[in-house]
């Protein structure tokens, strides 16, 4: 079977799966996953050469720390062999990006992963906090952080785009490594493509998630939280069904389109059977020995035409 992919992640030297295993689904966010399915589903990813899990102590309200946590564990991982990313500053009960909740918060979040660190530190959805906070007071402290081994790299992440420009013009050259942009790489909305060239010129690596639009892009369709207009739900549920009509899955379609940009070095699907991870897997493969069904592509966007680009409020208004 051929191997999975691996890309570069901007100057940090990582080389991550072009597949990364999303952990959110871990901490029930898309409905209930069994310990039983989390275990098989994370040791079918690692068999099948992903390398890169990603969470956060707000998945769940910290249950996709902890169940990513046992799952390593129990399987044996090297741990040289994964990278694992968290966040920091969102939190069940609401943001905090100021030092001393980082600081502390890092200390839990290992401890819930049972590692003694994690290979990139994230800024959750910085657009709910103060951009000024995250220059002067938490990337300095995720500095800190970095100095003392806890993590190795920086990240930010959020929904506009605009949240890091504003950042990355304002942090001393270097101090952020990487982006995590999501919803902003899928067939209704590549928004992201247009940022791609002013981020490598900060030598920033870039990481994009939510391939599937958080479920809009899937035959089942997405959970009742998702914040996207019934216009923008109902159109991507036409374009899911006439893919189905024709035999065919949005989701790997879908994965397809976003994996193709190298200048994005993983793209994160949230994942929780052994199913989800083996289709992943095997669309990122078939792009690679057969490429993109373009026909079926070009049908999909005629469809999603009308909601192009549309995406939905996130944050706290910044002046
Ligand atoms: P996604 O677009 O990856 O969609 C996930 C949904 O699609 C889940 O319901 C999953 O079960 C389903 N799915 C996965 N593979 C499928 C397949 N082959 N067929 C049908 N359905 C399939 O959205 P996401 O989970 O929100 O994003 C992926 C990951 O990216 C998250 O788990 C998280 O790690 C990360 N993320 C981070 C941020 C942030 O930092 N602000 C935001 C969004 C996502």
């Amino acid at each position: 079977m051929a191997k999975l992919e691996k890309r570069e992640l901007g100057r940090t030297g990582l080389n991550l799966s072009c597949v990364g295993f999303g952990a959110s689904p871990l901490g029930n966010v898309f409905g209930p996953v069994s310990r039983d399915d989390a275990l098989a589903a994370v040791r079918r990813a690692l068999d099948l050469g992903i390398n890169f899990f990603d969470t956060s102590p707000y998945y769940g309200g910290t249950v996709s720390e902890m169940v990513l946590g046992d799952c390593l564990r129990e399987l044996g991982v090297p741990r040289d062999e994964i990278i694992v990313s968290t966040k920091c500053g969102r939190y069940a009960d609401g943001f905090d990006f100021s030092a001393e909740r980082i600081t502390k918060s890092v200390d839990e979040s290992l401890q819930r992963l049972k590692l003694d660190y994690v290979d990139i530190l994230q800024c959750h959805d910085i657009e709910f906090g103060s951009l000024d906070q995250i220059v002067s007071e938490t990337i300095p402290a995720l500095q800190k952080l970095k100095e003392a081994g806890k993590i190795r790299f920086i990240g930010i992440t959020g929904l506009p785009l605009g949240i890091f420009t504003y950042v990355l013009d304002r942090v001393p050259p270097g101090s952020v490594d990487v982006v995590l942009s999501y919803c902003h790489y899928s067939i209704n909305d590549s928004t992201l493509v247009d940022l791609l060239p002013y981020l490598k010129s900060k030598g920033v690596g870039v990481i994009s998630a939510s391939p599937l639009a958080m479920g809009l892009l899937t035959e089942n369709g997405p959970p009742e939280w998702h914040p996207a207009s019934s216009e923008l739900k109902s159109a991507c549920r036409a374009a899911a069904n006439h893919c189905k009509d024709k035999g065919k899955n949005i989701s790997k379609l879908a994965l397809q389109y976003s994996l193709t940009n190298k200048e994005v070095s993983s793209i994160l699907v949230g994942m929780n059977s052994v199913k989800q991870v083996e289709e992943n897997v095997a669309a990122a493969l078939e792009l690679l020995n057969i490429g993109e069904d373009l026909d079926l592509l070009h049908e999909v966007e005629a469809i999603l035409e009308p909601v192009k680009k549309q995406t939905w409020p996130s944050g706290i208004q910044q002046s």
